[in-house]
């Protein structure tokens, strides 16, 4: 269920993979997954293998629900994959849950997947066509059955396969009797990176973040493209794949996704280059105003920059409630009129009287900046004026994040006049295309701006999206 004042844009998935002999595995993935359970709160799943046998536990909600120490306990073995789950293909139900296991001629298979395959319907009926059954309406499923049925003697062999075939975005770990597997599209829209773990063992984790947490050290980015494989032998790469000459990272892992102390492409740490597209935003949208506050926690890095570079304070005038993330518990009709009410509190003794600069990352539908710019009208502030870390979003997300219709886009429908009119604040800036580049850009290496440009790196199949193979 998405929380009642949701407005971001959503991210596919979180995944982990792991080769520590001698350690609880599991529990490590457990950990590896809490670090990177901002990227989906649907489900959660570890499959781990002793060389003999896989286990596998999953289910729906945050980490912390699915797992505890009975389950976690059952889960042996020195080779883990992990996954946390937000539904971009496929809705939220436990048979979309991963990763996924599957006995092969090859034996135990286990795949966790971040990402969306652009041509997952052609693959699909593909699939279908050959007799293939599929149990879940994820194309991750796809992605499984088609290494299952590649041609090919070695896991690497049939990796190698499926992505002469997979178009779109994927970021895998795959998981194996003997080996764990990390392999990363051509083109690079999702992050991937290399971890070392004590003595012998390697990590592979969607972000930093997740090695940090479980007491590894970053060694590098999985390059788009390859194909490494964790086992006794340590690190063995493959170019399973040429990488595209334009590299295509997800933009929005630097404006929204990632966790700002993981650090992408090798050097960006997230949160400074936040603080830095806050500075760019103050220089291009100037405000007269009292006060800079962000939309927490998201845009608390963006709204610091943007103060900084303004010359404005930066003080807090909503409060988050921190923990209402993922709810099996639906608030009835009276509290669901409260909205973002559940989420955010306003302070109305820093904001009485106050011009207020509130900045966001994104405003992706538009659904819940009204009702928040409402909370700081009632709570005293004198006027509102909203700034956006970001370019409008104009076109839809094919590569797994869960914005795939024109229709739900606000700025697709209206003009920036006409939104700051809708949401009712005094007046709306958000940043450029030029200004988001100059930041992100500088020693970056390519990036995916689609959703901003309406220039797709790959070619988009308008038929792909969160509910594209639900009954
Ligand atoms: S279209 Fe936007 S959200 Fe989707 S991958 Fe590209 S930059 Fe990311």
């Amino acid at each position: 269920m998405r929380t009642p004042s949701a407005d971001k844009p959503a991210e596919a998935c979180g995944v982990c993979g792991i080769y520590a002999p001698g350690e609880q595995v599991a529990r490590l993935a457990f950990f590896a997954l809490y670090a990177l359970q901002h990227r989906g709160q649907e489900s959660a799943g570890i499959v781990t293998s002793d060389g003999r046998v896989a286990h596998i536990h999953k289910g729906l909600g945050l980490v912390s629900q699915v797992f505890n120490e009975e389950n976690v306990l059952y889960l042996q073995g020195h080779l883990a994959i992990g996954h946390n789950r937000y539904s971009t293909t496929g809705g939220s139900r436990l048979r979309n849950a991963q990763p996924y296991l599957i006995e092969t001629a090859l034996g135990p298979l286990g795949i966790a997947h971040n990402g969306n395959l652009t041509n997952a319907p052609a693959l699909r009926r593909d699939l279908l066509d050959k007799g293939v059954g599929l149990v879940s309406s994820s194309d991750s499923e796809v992605i499984t059955q088609m290494l299952a049925g590649s041609p090919g003697d070695t896991w690497e062999e049939r990796i190698a396969a499926l992505m002469t075939q997979a178009q779109g975005a994927y970021s895998l770990t795959i998981l194996t009797r003997e080996a764990v597997f990390a392999v990363r599209d051509p083109l690079g829209f999702r992050p991937l990176c290399l971890g070392h773990l004590n003595g012998s063992g390697w990590v592979v984790a969607s972000e930093s973040c997740a090695l940090a947490t479980i007491g590894a050290t970053f060694v590098r980015d999985v390059e788009p493209g390859e194909i490494i494989r964790l086992d006794e032998n340590g690190v063995t790469t493959w170019r399973g794949a040429e990488p595209a000459k334009e590299l295509a990272l997800c933009i929005f892992e630097y404006i929204y996704f990632a966790r700002p102390d993981s650090v992408l492409e090798g050097h960006a740490v997230v949160h400074r280059v936040r603080r830095h597209l806050g500075e760019r935003l103050a220089e291009e949208q100037p405000a007269e105003g009292d006060m800079v506050i962000a939309v927490p926690d998201s845009a608390t890095a963006h709204a610091i920059g943007y103060a900084f570079g303004s010359g404005i304070p930066f003080g807090e005038g909503l409060i988050k409630n921190r923990y209402i993330g993922r709810t099996f518990i639906q608030p009835d009709d009276r509290l669901r009129r409260r909205g973002v009410a559940l989420k955010f509190n306003p302070l109305p003794t820093t904001l009485q009287g106050k011009r207020i600069v509130l900045v966001d990352d994104s405003i992706v539908r538009g659904n819940t900046s009204q009702p928040i710019v409402g909370l700081l009208r009632q709570a005293g502030a004198a006027e509102v004026h909203m700034r956006i870390c970001s370019p409008p979003i104009r076109h839809p997300c094919f590569m797994g994040v869960d914005m795939a219709t024109r229709q739900e886009l606000i700025a697709h429908n209206l003009s920036v006049a006409a939104i700051a009119q809708h949401i009712g604040v005094d007046s709306l800036g958000y940043l450029s295309l030029e200004g988001l580049l100059d930041v992100v850009g500088r020693g970056g290496s390519g990036h995916c701006l689609a959703c901003f440009s309406g220039n797709y790196p790959v070619a988009a199949h308008s038929g792909t999206g969160k509910a594209m193979f639900e009954p």
